[in-house]
């Protein structure tokens, strides 16, 4: 190979290449070397294979006592939205009881959030949204997937769907748009009525508009029914856009089956999935998204259990499922609860915060992992072992973020970004 690098990342205390196919969970390489050219990585490996590619041109980064990762993929959140639910929050810590919260006049719900979000122009959206995408990305974010379902309504879902674009035209960060219509029923109309804007005139409409690849929607009890979700998920599938679908999180009502049905990219928080629908979710290549961060905010009363879900042989990957209910930015904290609070290994959970992210947002071919070809999302952490980053619970333990190929953060939080 004679092509040169523009950049190289030599001497890893351990390379995490996080490859699907590699012997381990996240394809450890001790010393290992990196290089990149035009944005992509084009060697990962030992010495040998990447020195040879260093030029008088090469920026050369010594990473040595140090770990090299792949950027992380936060594949489920609700990054866009105005306001807060901060009352509501402290409510529940102190457990008040629903007639004192109703006499405090303190909203709850996700519909807390909706006259914000509904009454902030396009680009104070942006602004409030862009304060909590650049905290992701200093936290080492490179991808982030991001919803609507703040809005209910034609416009607020659009101006919703149209701060993803901006965010990625604006920001070092990939973004994957989702379409939650299915997020909640307005107050002002009834199911029937909502579901019937969504099928026949909202889904065919943002399809057509391009601005979401992915349609999702929540089934839970006092959500909408599994049949409801599959009509909504077919719905998407028709506009072009590939199902998701939050299932589990607060009762069980069949959505594993719809999302097995349909192959979904990927079925989210799983809290009370019995086992055969796990399995059902792993044989259709569905991936697992569990949701530590929201388990903790709310104080779930029965957190997920990745060890069926493993058994059963799904793929899981963790988000920090930002949200009003969940107000999370870090993918190194959501790490921290997978292993301590779920009993996940650091392995485990690393590996669901990159390539497994990756393929929950069909990505996998293009992100996720530090292998030739793949974009060079890479970063080089303050810490000398992988286990450091579920033990260390430092305020931001990632010292370079690489994004493209481009260094986007310095020294943590020396941003130029
Ligand atoms: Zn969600």
């Amino acid at each position: 190979m004679n092509e040169k690098s523009d950049l190289v990342i030599k001497n890893a205390a351990e390379l995490l290449t996080c490859r699907d196919d590699a012997r381990d969970l996240i394809g450890v390489i001790r010393g290992g070397w990196v290089a990149v050219r035009g944005g992509k990585i084009i060697a990962a490996g030992d010495k040998g294979e990447v020195e040879p590619l260093i030029s008088g041109e090469t920026e050369v980064i010594d990473a040595a006592g140090r770990v090299v990762s792949p950027g992380f993929v936060d594949c489920h959140t609700h990054v866009v939205f105005g306001g807060t639910r901060v009352e509501e929050y402290f409510a529940k810590i102190e457990r008040l009881s629903e007639d004192e919260i109703q006499r405090r006049g303190i909203r709850t719900g996700i519909l807390t959030t909706l006259t914000p979000t509904r009454e902030h122009t396009l680009e104070a959206l942006y602004e409030e949204t862009a304060e909590r995408v650049r905290d992701m990305i200093i936290s080492g974010t490179t991808t982030v997937e991001s919803k609507s379902g703040y809005g209910l309504d034609r416009e607020t879902e659009l101006k919703q769907l149209e701060v993803n674009r901006l965010l990625e035209k604006r920001l070092p960060v990939s973004v994957a748009s989702t379409y939650l219509g299915a997020h909640g029923v307005p107050h002002n109309t009834t199911k029937e009525r909502y579901m019937d804007f969504l099928v026949n005139e909202m889904i065919p409409f943002v399809g057509k508009s391009g601005l979401a690849e992915f349609c999702d929607a929540w089934c839970d009890e006092g959500h909408y029914t599994a049949e409801e979700c599959r009509v909504i998920l077919e719905a998407g599938l028709n506009a072009g856009m590939r199902p998701k679908l939050h299932e589990g999180g607060y009762s069980y009502i069949g959505g594993a089956l719809v999302a097995a049905d349909l192959r979904a990219a990927s079925a989210d928080h799983l809290n009370y999935n019995p086992r055969n629908s796990l399995r059902k979710l792993a044989e259709a290549g569905v991936v697992g998204v569990p949701l530590p961060g929201i388990d903790f905010a709310v104080g779930h009363d029965r957190p997920f259990d990745p060890a069926p879900m493993i058994e059963e042989g799904l793929e899981l990957a963790i988000a920090t499922n930002c949200c009003p209910g969940c107000w999370c930015t870090s993918m190194p904290f959501i790490i921290i609860l997978a292993c301590r609070r779920h009993g996940m290994s650091s392995e485990r959970a690393i590996r669901a915060a990159t390539i497994a992210g990756a393929k929950a947002l069909c990505r996998e071919k293009k992100i996720g992992s530090i292998e030739p070809g793949k974009n060079a999302d890479i970063l080089i952490w303050n810490l000398g072992r992988h286990e450091d980053i579920a033990y260390h619970y430092m305020t931001n333990p990632i010292e370079t973020v690489i994004k493209d190929g481009r260094i986007v953060v310095v020294n943590s939080r020396e941003t130029l970004i």
